[in-house]
């Protein structure tokens, strides 16, 4: 690939465009490790617990040789739900010792439903070095003065991840209880279509987040600047299972297609993966889990950026997708 970057970097004869990548990053989700046997999901899919942390090891060797990635992402769920309870806290930290042997840059994380299940916020912040007030999980930041990338909290109002009593946990209890009518909210029986998607083991934006999403959204399209929307929870209909979206995936879509400037959504969560280009254009990539990979084989990538689309080049299990968009924002 060295080669093909390099041959990449020629100017056109006209001198107007050129197609090497602005930057490129490494990205991997739904890790869920855990030391114990492998299991099934609920829906009988099998999972390789102890094998999904070999998955990362392969990723970071990969990023490491390819030695031009900005940065990494890590799209939630690093450890999982079954993890002893007395070994989340060392093995969320091997997991991130693991990422953090990435030698080209900062390592994003952003918080899945499976790192809640294991510490509260006020545990599981500092140990993925997310800097925030008051427990939140969501920043932004500009790797170059073209783009910026927005991590969202998909778990901001959510019946985990926050004390019992909070007012987070009420509201996100409010809701499910009016939307799901299941003793175990965890499913979605008697649920239909995109109604599926209100049930425990998801989330959504609070008012304060939509507010902050909609400055940043704004300053962006000020500065001229591509946005990129990182996620654990897919937002779109057409690239993810219904009843993994987030609970106000109509609301956050409706915010971000006032504008010009996101180009894509990204997201983990849905084990499969997925992708779809929604009604504005805006291209939805949900990422096949590394925890869902048979031994020997692999599902991590890295997405070239340039002026006009990103290229995602996927490793094995996980799809390649390039991403066409107008160049304006
Ligand atoms: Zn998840």
């Amino acid at each position: 690939m060295k080669g093909h970057v390099e041959i990449n970097a020629m100017v056109s004869s006209r001198g107007l465009t050129t197609t090497q990548p602005l930057f490129s990053f490494g990205l991997i989700s739904d890790v869920q490790y855990a030391d114990i046997p492998d299991g099934r999901s609920f829906l009988g899919v099998p999972r390789y617990y102890r094998h999904s942390i070999l998955v990362l090891q392969r990723a970071v060797k990969e990023w490491n040789t390819h030695q031009k990635h900005m940065f990494v992402i890590n799209f939630g769920d690093i450890v999982d739900g079954f993890c002893p309870k007395d070994q989340s806290l060392g093995t969320v930290q091997k997991v991130v010792d693991e990422f953090e042997k990435f030698k080209g840059g900062p390592v994003y994380h952003m918080i899945g439903n499976h790192c809640l299940y294991n510490l509260p916020r006020s545990q599981l912040l500092p140990l993925l070095k997310i800097r925030s007030l008051d427990g939140r999980a969501y920043y932004d930041f500009s790797p170059v003065p073209e783009y910026r990338f927005v991590v969202l909290d998909a778990y901001d109002i959510s019946a985990i991840g926050w004390p019992q009593d909070h007012p987070k946990t009420l509201e996100a209890m409010k809701i499910l209880r009016e939307k799901n009518p299941n003793e175990n909210m965890n499913s979605p029986d008697n649920l239909v279509g995109p109604e599926r998607r209100f049930v425990m083991f998801n989330g959504g934006l609070g008012k304060e987040q939509m507010e902050w999403l909609d400055g940043v959204l704004l300053d962006a399209t000020i500065l001229n600047q591509k946005v990129i929307v990182c996620c654990h929870l897919p937002l779109d209909t057409g690239a993810a299972n219904l009843d993994t979206l987030l609970w106000n995936y109509d609301e956050v879509m409706n915010l971000i297609h006032r504008y010009n400037c996101v180009k894509a959504c990204l997201a983990g969560h849905d084990h499969i993966g997925g992708y779809s280009i929604d009604s504005h254009g805006i291209h939805h990539r949900v990422f096949e889990a590394a925890l869902e990979c048979p031994p020997g084989t692999s599902a991590f990538g890295y997405i070239e950026v340039y002026d006009d689309r990103i290229s995602l080049i996927g490793t094995d299990r996980l799809e390649s997708t390039d991403m066409h968009f107008s160049p304006r924002s």
